[in-house]
């Protein structure tokens, strides 16, 4: 499982400042929600750990490597950013599946075009992905068929397919229904029982509380706190 070091990230969006000198660091195994109010710059710090955002200055650090610069304003090489990204899985809020592919088919994909492997195995480790999200009957399903829940299963199943060491999740269940919002989270919960690093930026207090190692409070684009959840919610 991965670490994450930020030191001093600064993020502008024009002259908008969004993020100012976030300290953070994300220990191996551990999971660390990001709450706040909404336009706090949560999902913006999240995008700059695999420098989905380029950050304006200070470092990112992942497993001891500096992310996106290989030296203060010089970026990376398009190759090694992506080598980089390997190692680590997103998950959106909306969940981004292909659909005309079916669920296996849309974990598949990447396992063959990234990770060239043989369609059969990419087959295989598809369904073991998604029988592990307990979506094993619907591998064949295309995601018309599915729940937004299901779907959502199916991209984080997409993502463990890869065997990432750092998964990030930006509001991944903020675009359900809130009867399937267990379902994303129970799996969620199992992936962190599991030692997987893990980064999310929610709204979800019970699962924040429960299962959170540290939470971060956000407002206006400062990291305000980082502490216990027990400490950060006053849980009871
Ligand atoms: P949160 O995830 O906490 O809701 P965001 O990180 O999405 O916050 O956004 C932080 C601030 O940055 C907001 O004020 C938002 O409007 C602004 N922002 C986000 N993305 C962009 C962008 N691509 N261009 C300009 N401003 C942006
Ligand atoms: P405990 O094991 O501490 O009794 P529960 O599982 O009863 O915790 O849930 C307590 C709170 O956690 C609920 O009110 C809900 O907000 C949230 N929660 C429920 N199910 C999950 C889940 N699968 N993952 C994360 N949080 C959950």
């Amino acid at each position: 499982a991965s670490s994450v070091e930020m030191r001093k990230v600064n993020k502008y969006y024009g002259k908008f400042q969004a993020l100012k000198d976030i300290d953070l660091s994300i220990p191996p195994g551990k999971v660390t929600c990001l709450i706040g109010p909404s336009g706090s710059g949560k999902s913006t710090l999240l995008r700059c750990i695999n420098f989905l955002e380029a950050y304006d200055s200070g470092e990112v650090r992942i497993d001891g490597q500096l992310i996106g610069y290989d030296a203060p304003d010089k970026k990376m090489s398009g190759r090694r950013l992506r080598e980089m990204r390997r190692s680590i899985g997103m998950v959106f809020q909306q969940f981004n599946l292909w659909p005309h592919m079916t669920a296996k088919e849309n974990v598949a994909e990447g396992l063959i075009r990234v990770r060239r492997m043989s369609k059969a195995d990419a087959d295989r480790r598809a369904s073991e992905a998604l029988a592990k999200v307990g979506l094993a009957d619907k591998i064949a399903s295309h995601p018309s068929r599915l729940s937004g829940g299901q779907q959502q299963r199916v991209a984080i199943a997409r993502a463990i397919a890869m065997e990432p060491r750092l998964m990030l999740f930006d509001e991944p269940t903020s675009a359900l229904d809130p009867e399937l919002v267990g379902e994303v989270l129970s799996v969620m919960r199992t992936l962190a029982g599991e030692g997987m690093t893990m980064v999310v930026v929610t709204h979800e207090m019970g699962f924040a509380a429960h299962v959170a190692d540290q939470v971060g409070f956000m407002e206006k684009g400062e990291l305000v706190s980082v502490d216990s959840p027990d400490r950060i919610l006053h849980r009871p």
